[in-house]
């Protein structure tokens, strides 16, 4: 579809087609405004690889902008003296704004990003909501505590002395592409329950959905300022935002490549910094464990989203008396998945992102065949137009390999054969990542004490990829910094205050 023409899709519901036709600005200060240098970047649907929308570029410059506004909004009486009530409504309304909308924000989400449409309305759509609502709750739980003090060297003083959880300012949110509209809200939600102010830069990828929201938050009365979106690309304006000397904290969710570029852009003002960062996470099958949940719970782990989720796992240990039955049970459901445009509604797996994902994934591929691995289900590409790959299930891989060592981020499992539970762990953690792990066991004592020595941020048993917005979430090792979700997030978007009185 030519983003600016005439040309009509009949899959696509009509008022998404106009809305996307729309020329898209940034949103700063509560309204729609033109980038500084007059840029624009095209959109595609990767399901055929071609331009959807135009999206307004935005550089340092806009970034300057939408920090001052962002400024403004968080010393403006209207939000920084907003009860906590009336911010536990809005963020509410933001939840029933989302639901509202939900058919047109999962269509735009299946367009951009090419999920399954009927996946991101039940999961992303869903869920998102779900990340407001929770979210309204805890803004008005940013508790202090009163403090016992001693104060030997004053003998006989009285002191009265309590802490107050203050929001830490303006926050820039960097987020990437493989759940557009959640990661949005994973991130918006907790920092205006904080009471901060928000600078979001999606991903060049997938910017729709974020700007969507951010017209539908506009339209529920958010004081301006107090979000503003500014599309563009990691390099410019993501780069400008980590390292602008009025931002107090920056939140950032991508690869850990990246993460160590912000880390260094935000050292300037020694801002916060949180970071969700990539992963490789063991999935470990042990004898004892109900094959008919681990076999489709494998799949789904490593499968569901095309295998772009930073929890997917996608390392399978599985011991070697279950190892043939559940490789060829992964591997039928791999080869039993329907690839196809996220529109469609007999999809069940979409394409890749990007062209450039699409590389990256066969790259591995073609690189776990160099080094001797075998796939038995799927390890090509899908067809010739969009960017679609096999599910696939390797085997005769090695630790050394860079299927087995790197995050692929694509729907590539390797599954590995353990003869010693004990062996487990030292595997299982032999990684830079720290983010997720699932075991699948019968045994108590076997999932009990597995999960404490697996070094990964979030462990699941007999289940995986279940996401809740009161579970804490984050990563050890590389995978990141900090916690998201839950009250942990109130507390990476506050400063606590000590206020120390004698009386
Ligand atoms: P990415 O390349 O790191 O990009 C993430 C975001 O950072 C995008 O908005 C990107 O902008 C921006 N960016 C790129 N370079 C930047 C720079 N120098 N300064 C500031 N911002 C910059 O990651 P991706 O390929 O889009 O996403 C996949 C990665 O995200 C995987 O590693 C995955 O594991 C991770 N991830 C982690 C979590 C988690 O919660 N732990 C969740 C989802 C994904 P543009 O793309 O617009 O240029
Ligand atoms: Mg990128």
């Amino acid at each position: 579809m030519n983003p600016a023409g005439t040309d009509r899709r009949p899959d696509v519901d009509e008022s998404v087609q106009a809305w996307l036709r729309r020329p898209h600005g940034l949103q700063i200060a509560g309204g729609r405004c033109e980038p500084a240098k007059g840029g624009a970047f095209e959109v595609e649907d990767p399901s055929i690889g071609e331009p959807i929308a135009r999206v307004a570029e935005g550089t340092a410059v806009d970034v300057d902008r939408a920090v001052a506004a962002a400024r403004r909004a968080f010393e403006d009486p209207a939000w920084s003296e907003m009860t906590p009530r009336d911010r536990s409504m809005l963020l509410w309304r933001i939840g029933d704004a989302i639901d509202e909308h939900g058919d047109e924000l999962a269509e735009l989400e299946a367009l951009d990003n090419g999920k399954s449409k009927a996946v991101a309305r039940a999961v992303d759509v869903t869920l998102s909501a779900d990340w407001f609502r929770y979210m309204a709750g805890l803004a008005s739980r940013l508790e202090g505590a009163t403090i016992p003090v001693s104060m030997p060297f004053a003998p006989g003083s009285k002191w009265h002395v309590y802490t107050r959880r203050e929001p830490i300012g303006v926050v820039g949110q960097i987020i990437p592409w493989n759940f557009p509209l959640l990661m949005a809200a994973w991130k918006l939600a907790p920092a205006l329950a904080a009471g901060c102010t928000v600078v979001l830069k999606p991903a060049e990828q997938t910017p729709l959905s974020a700007l969507r929201l951010g017209e539908l938050i506009g339209e529920i009365e958010l004081p301006p300022g107090v979000l503003n979106v500014v599309t563009g690309f990691g390099e410019t304006a993501g780069a400008a935002l980590a390292a602008h000397p009025d931002v107090d904290k920056v939140a950032f969710t991508g690869s850990t490549e990246v993460g160590k570029l912000i880390v260094d852009a935000a050292k300037g003002n020694l801002k916060k910094v949180t970071l969700e960062l990539g992963g490789k996470s063991p999935n470990v099958i042990f004898p004892d464990a109900d094959l008919d949940l681990a076999i489709p719970g494998a799949a789904n782990g490593i499968f569901f989203n095309h295998g772009q989720c930073c929890t997917a796992g996608s390392r399978l240990y599985v011991h070697e008396d279950v190892f043939d039955e559940v490789v060829s049970g992964v591997a039928d459901a791999a080869r039993q998945i329907k690839l196809g445009p996220g529109l469609d509604d007999a999809t069940e797996m979409g394409p890749l992102v990007s062209g450039e994902q699409l590389e990256r994934v066969v790259g591995y591929l073609s690189s776990a065949a160099d080094e001797g691995a075998t796939a038995v289900a799927g390890g090509s590409r899908h067809g010739e137009r969009g960017y679609f790959v096999e599910p696939t299930i390797l085997v005769d891989t090695t630790p050394d390999m860079k299927v087995v060592a790197e995050e692929i981020f694509g729907p590539v499992v390797a599954a590995m054969p353990f003869a010693d539970p004990d062996e487990v762990p030292a595997a299982a953690n032999q990684t830079i990542y720290g983010l997720a792990a699932g075991i699948w066991t019968r045994d108590l004592s076997t999932a009990h004490r597995m999960a404490e020595r697996l070094k990964a941020g979030t462990v699941w048993i007999n289940s995986y990829n279940a996401s809740d917005p009161a579970m804490p979430f984050g990563g050890y090792k590389q995978s990141g910094w900090g916690r998201e979700h839950g009250s942990d997030a109130l507390h990476e978007y506050t400063e606590t205050k000590t206020v120390c009185i004698s009386i």
